[in-house]
């Protein structure tokens, strides 16, 4: 893909994942003091993006940004290097390129991402290459945080408490600044989004919003105004470090921290339970007899349930690849309890939708809201959808701006009758209970 003049300079590589930024990059500051010119590096890795379609909004969003680190690289007269390809084969390529000293990048602490590492710690040992990997899109990780006898808390209250106890602001919030000059002096062109086999995406990732701190406790329940800061595909991509959000919040901007410490419980439950990503965290709920049924299933993805919040949030989704947070909290509790469909379903429909898609976080609140997770809410709290609209969108706003058929005979009957469906959600999730034999 490039025009290599340096091969045999000796260098140190920073591979970009989900941290695309060049400001406050701890794995990139890191590597610009280890004394060697530094390569920057992304890999489009085809195990992941081989499943999504070639005009995946997520995929269009990396891709402007990695132009804007590719543009700030160009004023150090260096260049983004981007490949595409299984990781392991572009660092077997990389290896046979570069006289490779040390290799940076940052934390990442999902299954797949730790065996990538893992096998990547390999072959650069045996290449005797060092790998220096930093903590960098949490505050807190991995054991950081545990109770005193060192096991995981897996209750979000203490959780929160000890993150809090533990959280020094001028300590923890230094950062790493910006990289300074120090990378590897190349030219390349930056590839066109065609070239590598993409097509550029009509969905845009709105840029976050922190003004929206100061009424965040009164609004941000209500999908109607829309309050809420949009930061989570940013977080996501690491387009932004939470390091540098943080520093910003001030006295009452309490409840805006304290969602941003669910993040990172859901983090930490991810490494330590990975199971969790195809198991109920409770194994107690393992014999649901989830009804899984494909009409209703289909209905509930189109927002055709006639359940106006349900399908006013399953609409936005579709169409903008983001939902408000109350209405997802609503669509997902709707298909697991009022449809009694597995939430790894709804789980997985979110996964291809979302911008910001966060397995942790998209797992920990689906098993939230199905009541089989760690302090999930429990099985017997069902929620209403006409009472939630009521509360949450009075003045129907955010039901009008996604339904124009709302109101007229054109907008379905309630696909389900709500005393039915929990009564029959009750009674299932009772049975799964009853039957269940630790171990069996
Ligand atoms: P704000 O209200 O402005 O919150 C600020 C930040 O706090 C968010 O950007 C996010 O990083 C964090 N946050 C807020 N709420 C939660 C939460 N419940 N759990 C974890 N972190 C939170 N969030 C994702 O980032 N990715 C997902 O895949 C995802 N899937 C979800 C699935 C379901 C069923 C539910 C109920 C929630 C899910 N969330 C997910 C959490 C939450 O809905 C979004 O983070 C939030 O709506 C994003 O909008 P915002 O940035 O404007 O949020």
């Amino acid at each position: 893909m490039s025009k290599e003049t340096h091969i045999q300079e000796k260098i140190s590589v920073f591979w970009f994942r989900r941290d695309l930024r060049m400001e406050d990059n701890t794995g990139l500051a890191r590597a610009i003091s280890s004394g060697f010119p530094v390569l920057p590096l992304f890999i489009f890795d085809t195990q992941i993006i081989d499943e999504l379609p070639a005009d995946d909004a997520r995929i269009s969003f990396i891709y402007k940004q990695l132009q804007k680190v590719h543009e700030q690289l160009v004023a150090w007269d260096s260049s983004l290097h981007i490949f595409k390809g299984e990781p392991l084969t572009v660092w077997k390529e990389l290896l046979s390129r570069y006289q490779i000293q040390a290799v940076y990048l940052n934390n990442d602490y999902e299954p797949y991402a730790l065996k990538r590492d893992r096998e990547l710690g390999e072959l650069l040992k045996s290449h005797g290459i060092s790998l220096h990997s930093f903590k960098d899109q949490v505050i807190f990780e991995k054991g950081e945080i545990v109770k005193e006898d060192g096991t995981p808390y897996t209750v979000f209250t203490p959780y929160k408490r000890k993150w809090l106890e533990k959280f020094q602001r001028p300590a923890l919030l230094s950062g790493a600044g910006d990289p300074g000059d120090g990378f590897l002096k190349v030219s390349l062109a930056f590839p066109r989004i065609e070239a590598l086999g993409f097509t550029p995406s009509n969905t845009e990732v709105l840029p976050y919003d922190l003004s929206i701190l100061k009424d965040y406790a009164r609004l941000r329940d209500f999908p109607g105004p829309d309050a809420t800061s949009h930061l989570s595909t940013h977080l996501r991509f690491g387009t932004v470090s939470i390091r540098q959000i943080i520093a910003r919040l001030g006295p009452g901007d309490e409840v805006f921290l304290s969602e941003l410490i669910w993040r990172e419980f859901f983090m930490q439950i991810l490494f330590h339970f990975p199971q969790v990503v195809t198991e109920n965290f409770k194994p107690r709920y393992k014999g649901i007899e989830w009804l899984n049924h494909a009409g209703d299933f289909e209905l509930w993805c189109e927002g055709k349930t006639g359940y106006p919040l349900v399908d006013a949030g399953m609409r936005q989704l579709n169409a903008t690849g983001y939902m408000h947070n109350r209405v997802r909290m609503v669509t997902a509790g709707f298909l697991c309890k009022h449809l009694l469909t597995d939430w790894r379903m709804g789980e997985a429909y979110f996964a291809t939708k979302l911008l910001d898609y966060e397995l942790s976080s998209n797992n920990g609140n689906w098993q939230w809201a199905a009541g089989t997770g760690c302090d999930a809410a429990p099985y017997f709290r069902i929620f209403n959808p006409m009472e939630q609209l009521k509360k949450f969108d009075p003045d129907l706003s955010y039901v009008k701006r996604w339904i124009p058929e709302y109101g007229t005979p054109k907008y379905p009957v309630p696909i389900v009758d709500h005393k039915h469906a929990r009564d029959r959600a009750l009674l299932s999730y009772k049975k799964a209970i009853q039957d269940y034999l630790p171990g069996g």
